[in-house]
């Protein structure tokens, strides 16, 4: 299965916040959309960053509740890891477990075309295995699944 086939089934929507926002709209915009990082972006194309729960945490962990009014971009990481739609999720399950992240911004022709999280990575793989494995029992006892 590939990135692709991910966006086709959840859709290809992306929260974006721009690099003014400050961290307590971005906490706002991580609650109101019940997710747990956003692409950063002046024009919900280009990637200027992405921002996570975890470097709000780690934020106010170092320098206090302060943080809930500096920009995002202050405690948002710019250099980000993409794939493309033709990339493998076995290859972003790899990409993310290397670099620690839980979140990969799509790129389609350049711009800014979905976003695949951990949870969506899980989920499909799960899919792709167990019918994998149904496959294969039916060709071991004849019965098709
Ligand atoms: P996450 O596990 O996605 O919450 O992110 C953990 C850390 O990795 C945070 O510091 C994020 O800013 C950063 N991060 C998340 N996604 C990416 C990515 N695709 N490329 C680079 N860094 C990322």
């Amino acid at each position: 299965m590939r990135i692709s086939d991910v966006l086709r089934i959840k859709g290809d929507r992306v929260v974006t916040v721009t690099p003014d926002t400050d961290v307590a709209g971005l906490l706002r915009v991580l609650a109101e959309h019940g997710i747990g990082a956003v692409v950063v972006s002046p024009d919900g194309t280009a990637i200027a960053g992405i921002v996570s729960e975890r470097d709000v945490v780690r934020a106010i962990a170092a320098r206090g509740a302060d943080v809930l009014t500096e920009p995002v971009t202050r405690i948002a990481t710019s250099s980000v890891r993409t794939v493309t739609p033709e990339v493998s999720l076995e290859d972003v399950e790899r990409l993310m477990t290397d670099g620690r992240f839980r979140h990969v911004p799509v790129l389609v022709n350049g711009a800014l075309g979905g976003v695949v999280s951990i949870g969506d990575v899980v989920k499909n793989r799960i899919d792709e295995l167990e019918s994998e494995r149904s496959e294969l029992a039916g060709y071991i006892t004849g019965e098709r699944p």
